[in-house]
């Protein structure tokens, strides 16, 4: 099973212009074989993009939550509130939150109240620059670890992880990562993840790749990087190019 997640950031400034781009993918109505997709919205998109959708297969996720399902914290977005709106899963830790302030020890809290309230968790881990030394697995490997403290061995099923090394996001970025990048630092994860949850539970979670995906390279990630998913921002804004996207995946075993 393939599971491709579009994050659209904080576009489109239009909920008229949300329901065009969903309007316009280029799905069949029944079910996807082998393969899962998740539209990650501007939260307030995602009540009406469920209502549009109806029994199309694309599933719709949320690019952040709280780390509590309710309470005095006003103008977050709880995790229940999401599920209880029709989100199924929830992007924690993205680059751009941490760029924020995020930390690991929140990033860890929302991650676990997500997993609870029934979302499937997708945590963002990467590394801001690659040095020759190879140091940058260590600092993935604590970034995985802390941003997983506490997470229940109970709930992995519900856990993705998406390896988006930070210099191959968005427009300023170098390049995309290469296949062969990914499947180096995909095993490293999964051997972390064995460690931290043990044989049978870490080998399942599947590990997704994100950065500066495209039509054009999302079948070598998949095939020759083995990656169990993509996580696309800029491309998964344009509906023609996602669907594209999303083709490869269905063809790709
Ligand atoms: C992202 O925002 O998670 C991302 C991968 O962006 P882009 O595909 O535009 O590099």
């Amino acid at each position: 099973m393939k599971l491709i997640v579009g994050n659209w950031k904080m576009y489109p400034r239009k909920l008229g212009d949300a329901k065009a781009i969903v309007g316009k993918l280029k799905f069949p109505a029944k079910k996807l074989p082998r393969t899962k997709v998740v539209v990650c919205p501007p939260t307030l998109y995602i009540l009406p993009l469920v209502a549009l959708l109806g029994r199309s297969p694309i599933l719709l996720g949320a690019q952040n939550t709280f780390t509590v399902d309710e309470g005095a914290y006003t103008g977050e977005t709880s995790p229940a509130a999401l599920v209880s709106s029709g989100a199924t899963h929830a992007i924690v830790g993205h680059s751009e939150r941490r760029a924020l302030g995020e930390d690991d020890a929140v990033v860890a809290q929302k991650a676990i109240a997500a997993v609870r309230s029934g979302l499937t968790v997708v945590l963002c881990v990467g590394e801001a620059v690659r040095d020759p030394g190879g140091a940058y697995f260590t600092e993935v490997g604590r970034e995985l670890r802390a941003s997983l403290s506490g997470f229940p061995k109970n709930m992995t099923k519900r856990l993705v992880v998406a390896y988006e090394p930070i210099w191959a996001i968005g427009s300023s970025a170098l390049r995309a990562a290469t296949p062969e990048d990914f499947r180096e630092m995909s095993i490293f994860i999964k051997r972390n993840l064995v460690d931290r949850f043990g044989k049978s539970a870490g080998f399942s979670v599947p590990i997704l790749y994100g950065g500066s995906v495209d039509e054009k390279n999302a079948g070598g990630f998949l095939k020759e990087g083995g990656a169990d998913g993509l996580l696309v921002g800029r491309a998964s804004l344009d509906p023609e190019r996602f669907s594209e996207i999303v083709r490869v995946a269905v063809n790709t075993r």
